[in-house]
């Protein structure tokens, strides 16, 4: 049973919500600014951190961590990448510049965070959102949007902007008054770079180049033109993964070749599973490839062709290409294709 919003629960013979909350923390200042304040009004605070399987940024979850220790914040780690797969794959709501689906990804997150706030007995969710922060995701009806959509409606908290947005559950309950929550607004950070200092926020990852790859140019390219070659619901979590390493080029409507840009690069190309030919170069220097898809002998020599220009074999110099599938090797000699070679930009998906 839902108390009145007037009706005070005892007198409904019910105990009173705990006075505890769900903090989604992305490794962000925003988001750890929202959790400090949220336990500075006196509230008990659960930190939570989704892995959707595109996030950027290295030590994200270290970040997080260490944000919920100096804190003093428990933090829960959930890996949800299967789930947030059908977020990426078919968004309600439209995406942005890239791929990023950043209103059903937030609708998503939130979800998630009330029922993780269910399990905790907690009685809100709050997050680092800030009115007017970001055009495609922050503006007034989106905030609203998200609070329908993912069912919390005012049990959903951007204490950040909260003095500027409509009343929460805590202000009912008469736990907070308006005026705790804060007014910032817009794309400065000058404030809470202030609030950082004051509130003991020991690290954060940096809001430039965003929190996640489905921004990324190259990146949604490649995710575009795969998608016309599978369709949309083909795709698996390992497509997904694969976008992100390499220089993709597609050799046919069904062949593409993906070529290792580094050691990192390569050595997780040749972890990859599935069922594809792996290039490489047992005589000089040179890059792992991977030539997925529908592949005949033309196929795979234009492939060895291509990955052998990023190899340190000389230019117009035949050099020796291992392609091995299946526990079968064929051995190959090619000529690299030069660097000015038409074909490269053209083959190329994600120039
Ligand atoms: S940028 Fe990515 S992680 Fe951030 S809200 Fe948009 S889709 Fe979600």
């Amino acid at each position: 049973m839902e108390a009145a919003a007037d009706q005070p629960y005892h007198s409904l013979g019910m105990a009173e919500p705990q006075r505890k909350a769900v903090a989604l923390m992305s490794g962000g200042l925003d988001s750890a600014l929202a959790a400090a304040l949220t336990k500075r009004l006196g509230f008990e605070v659960v930190g939570l951190n989704l892995a959707t399987g595109f996030c950027t940024g290295q030590g994200r979850c270290d970040t997080v961590l260490a944000q919920g220790l100096a804190l003093g914040i428990p933090v829960r780690l959930l890996d949800v990448s299967e789930e947030y797969l059908e977020v990426v794959k078919h968004p309600r709501f439209g995406r942005g510049q890239g791929m990023n689906p950043c209103l059903d990804c937030r609708i998503f997150m939130v979800r998630k965070a009330g029922e993780v706030m269910e399990e905790e007995g907690a009685s809100f969710v709050v997050t680092g959102e800030v009115l007017g922060q970001r055009p495609m995701s922050q503006h007034r009806e989106a905030l609203e949007l998200v609070a329908r959509e993912s069912g919390l409606g005012e049990k959903l908290v951007r204490p950040l902007s909260g003095r500027l947005l409509g009343p929460t559950f805590p202000e009912r309950m008469g736990w907070v008054r308006r005026e705790d929550w804060l007014d910032i607004e817009g794309r400065s950070r000058k404030r809470q770079l202030e609030l950082a200092k004051e509130w003991g926020i020991p690290v954060f990852t940096q809001p430039a180049g965003g929190c996640c790859i489905l921004l990324e140019r190259a990146y949604s390219k490649r995710l575009k033109d795969l998608i016309r070659e599978k369709g949309v619901d083909s795709l698996t979590k390992d497509d997904f993964a694969l976008l992100r390493y390499g220089r993709h080029f597609r050799l046919g409507p069904r062949t593409r070749v993906v070529v290792g840009r580094d050691e990192v690069e390569n050595t997780a190309l040749l972890s990859f599973p599935g069922d594809h030919y792996v290039l490489s170069f047992p005589d000089v220097p040179g890059p792992v490839a991977l030539v997925l898809g529908e592949v005949g002998e033309e196929e795979l020599r234009l492939a060895a062709e291509l990955a052998a220009r990023y190899s340190d074999a000389q230019d117009q110099a035949p050099v020796r290409v291992l392609a091995q599938r299946d526990g079968k090797t064929t051995e190959l000699w090619v000529v690299p294709m030069a660097k000015d070679d038409p074909r490269l930009r053209k083959l190329r998906i994600d120039r």
